[in-house]
């Protein structure tokens, strides 16, 4: 008898087939008859066990697990996702849709997953042209956050978690908090969140996990505005009794309303106050317009948009602008070599769908390249045009 037992696997019986549930949000499927080859078989919630000797048992389950995986599901997007883990060839740096991005400053952004749970009018990562997310194994995420970390050489890090999507939709978030709080570089561990999954518990697990700051988008202080921006279900009673609970902690909060011109103009003044009657900091958002976007409306010029808030500053008694780089102790570091430049052709591997439509990740160099309108076949050879390279972000097109 070998009994295989998983931390971030269930089972659940499906009839003619077993669903893996894999970190609560990803699922994937064995059917029975590929279980039964291995020897007679039984689950429990996580574990299942094999009348069959345990080496053999591991090494072809793990083979169908693997298998399995090539088609894992994301429940809540109900799209198909990469998972990225030490084995999977895909390295964290390269692409800006998970992994780690450098800008050459004391931020390291931390990418864990893809997808959300809202689905906002205006939102600038939504599924409509992403049909692919992704998930990064944590304890890769964080052994790649060490190795970028002995490169800067400076002390007081920030890891700012802020995905292409909702972080809180990430389960093991707690433990990469603590993880990242580990390490001795680090001094502030912030998170980017839309608040509707946070409830009172978890935002006390994640302070005590080492998380340092919540930036909370809220876009309105109204039930039903709120709700049509988010596109689904939106609680605001439940946002603004959670804003309060951490108003009164010792963390740093920080409203992060994104204004969307003619959507919700009278909502801003009213989040300025709200963020005065907390007592935290508020970042208000200039909303862009994004060519992979959603763009219900032509996005404010810069200089109208600080026009604005240096009258809302004055009428408020509020402060609005900031100097990220002084307000926040950004410092320049050494910036991370760039293995290609722009216009290089390079030589690469296919080795996963691209977060976007017609688009191929390929692997050269320790990088993760996107290529786009690529559909060469997974593991195949390809050469490329490096056309953008910025951060140690790449794309590139086939040649
Ligand atoms: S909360 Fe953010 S990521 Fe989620 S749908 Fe809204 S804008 Fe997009």
């Amino acid at each position: 008898m070998a009994t295989l037992t998983f931390n971030d696997i269930s089972f659940e019986d499906k009839e003619i087939s077993i669903q893996i549930n894999f970190l609560r949000i990803f699922s994937a499927e064995i059917q029975k008859k590929e279980l039964e080859a291995i020897g007679k078989f039984s689950i429990t919630k996580n574990s299942i066990t094999f009348d069959a000797a345990e080496a053999k048992a591991g090494k072809k389950f793990n083979f169908l697990l693997a298998e399995a995986f090539k088609n894992l599901k994301n429940k809540i997007t109900r799209q198909k996702t990469i998972y990225i883990h030490q084995n999977s060839g895909i390295p964290l740096i390269g692409h800006n849709a998970f992994g780690l991005i450098d800008r050459n400053t004391s931020i390291i952004e931390v990418r864990c997953i893809t997808g959300c749970n809202l689905d906002c009018l205006y939102c600038s990562v939504s599924q409509d042209k992403r049909p692919i997310d992704f998930v990064v194994e944590k304890d890769y995420l964080v052994q790649g956050f060490k190795e970028l970390v002995k490169h800067k050489q400076i002390d007081n890090l920030e890891a700012h978690i802020g995905t292409q999507g909702e972080p809180l939709l990430y389960l093991p978030l707690p433990e990469l908090i603590k993880d990242l709080a580990a390490i001795p570089e680090v001094s502030t561990i912030a998170l980017d969140t839309n608040g509707t999954l946070l409830t009172k518990n978890k935002v006390d697990e994640l302070i005590n996990a080492g998380l340092t700051r919540f930036c909370f988008s809220i876009n309105a202080a109204n039930q039903e505005l709120a709700e049509k921006i988010a596109n689904k279900h939106y609680n605001l009673q439940h946002i603004l009794e959670l804003l309060n609970y951490i108003s009164k902690k010792q963390v740093q909060l920080i409203l992060t309303p994104v204004w969307i011109p003619g959507i919700n103009d009278d909502e801003i003044p009213k989040i300025i106050e709200l963020s005065k009657k907390l007592g935290c900091d508020i970042g208000i958002q200039n909303f862009l317009n994004y060519k992979f976007g959603r763009n219900p409306v032509k996005q404010m010029s810069w200089e109208e948009f600080i026009e604005k808030m240096k009258t809302l500053e004055k009428q408020h008694n509020a402060h609005l602008l900031f100097d990220f780089k002084q307000d926040f102790n950004i410092r320049q570091t050494t910036p991370l070599p760039k293995p290609f430049r722009k216009s290089q052709i390079i030589k690469a591997k296919i080795i996963a769908p691209g977060r976007l439509k017609n688009e191929m990740l390929a692997v050269a160099k320790e990088r993760v390249i996107s290529v786009h309108n690529c559909n060469m076949p997974l593991n195949s050879s390809v050469k490329l045009k490096i056309i953008r390279e910025k951060h140690n972000i790449f794309s590139a097109v086939l040649i």
